[in-house]
C-alpha cells in the first residue's frame, strides 16, 4: 500500500472512525449487553476507544506495528471486563504481524493471529454467542478472497464485512455458552450478542477508511445468511 507516514495517517484515521463509530453505537451496545449481561460494553469500550485516540495522537514515530500495539495496551487497561483483554490483548499480539508493514499479505496474517488470540484468551469457538461469531466468519472470507480468489484488498475486506454481519445475525437465536451471557442459559436465546455487534462496527469503520486509501469500487456481499464455518478455509490446513 503506501509510504510509512501514509500507513501512520491510515492508523490513525481508522482508530478515529473507530472510536466515532463506537460513539456513536454506544448506547444500542449497551442495550444489547443488558438484556443477556451487565450493561457495560458499550460505554466501556466508548472510554477505551477515546483514550485509544489520545494515545495515538500523541505517539511518536511511523511504524504500523508499534502504533497498533500502543492502542492494544490503551484498551487493555481502559476497557475492562471480557472486551478489554480479548481485543486489547490480542490487537498487542497480532500487532507484531505488521512489522514488514501493512499490505495484503500482512493483514491476513494480522486477522488471523488476532482471530487466534481472541480464541485462545476467551476459550470461545464459534457458536458460543460471543465475538468470534463475527471474526471468524470475517477473516476466513478476508484470507480466501485475498490468498484463492486473487481479488483487491478492498473487495476482500468488503466481503470479510458481509460475512462478519452474517456472523452477528447467528448470534441471536443460540444459547450462550462463554462470558457473562453464558449465565442465562436458554434465556440468552433470542437476543443478539453485544461483542459480535462491535465487531462488526468495528470492521464496518476500517472498511470506510480503507474505501478512503484505497481505488476500486466495492461491492456489498449481499448475500443470505448462513451459517459460519468455523473450519479453515478451503485449501488450507
Ligand atoms: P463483560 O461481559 O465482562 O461485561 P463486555 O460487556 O465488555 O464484558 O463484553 C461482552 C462481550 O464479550 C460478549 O458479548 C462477547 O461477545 C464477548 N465475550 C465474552 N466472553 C468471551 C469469551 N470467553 N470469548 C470471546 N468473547 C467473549
Ligand atoms: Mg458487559
Amino acid at each position: 500500500m503506501a509510504e510509512e507516514a501514509t500507513q501512520r495517517e491510515a492508523i490513525e484515521a481508522t482508530v478515529r472512525a473507530v472510536a466515532e463509530r463506537i460513539e456513536a453505537e454506544k448506547t444500542q451496545l449497551t442495550d444489547l449487553d443488558s438484556a443477556i449481561g451487565d450493561a457495560d460494553h458499550g460505554a466501556n469500550l466508548d472510554r477505551g476507544m477515546q483514550a485509544a485516540v489520545e494515545a495515538i495522537e500523541d505517539a511518536d514515530g511511523d511504524d504500523p506495528a508499534t502504533l497498533v500495539k500502543l492502542v492494544g495496551r490503551t484498551l487493555v487497561s481502559e476497557v475492562g471486563g471480557a472486551a478489554g483483554p480479548l481485543y486489547g490483548g490480542s490487537l498487542m499480539s497480532a500487532s507484531t504481524e505488521l512489522e514488514g508493514g501493512i499490505d495484503a499479505a500482512s493483514t491476513v496474517a494480522f486477522g488471523e493471529a488476532f482471530l487466534a488470540k481472541v480464541k485462545d484468551r476467551g476459550g470461545a469457538t464459534v457458536g458460543d454467542k460471543t465475538m468470534v461469531d463475527a471474526l471468524t466468519p470475517a477473516v476466513h472470507t478476508y484470507k480466501k478472497s485475498i490468498e484463492q480468489d486473487d481479488l483487491p484488498p478492498l473487495d476482500s475486506l468488503a466481503k470479510a464485512v458481509a460475512a462478519a454481519e452474517r456472523g452477528v445475525a447467528f448470534t441471536t437465536p443460540i444459547r450462550a455458552s462463554k462470558g457473562r451471557a453464558s449465565y442465562l442459559g436458554w434465556r440468552s436465546v433470542g437476543h443478539q450478542d453485544p461483542g459480535a455487534t462491535s465487531t462488526l462496527f468495528i470492521l464496518e469503520a476500517i472498511l470506510e477508511v480503507a474505501e478512503g486509501y484505497l481505488d476500486g469500487d466495492v461491492e456489498r456481499d449481499a448475500a443470505s445468511p448462513t451459517i459460519p464455518d468455523d473450519s479453515p478455509a478451503e485449501g488450507e490446513e
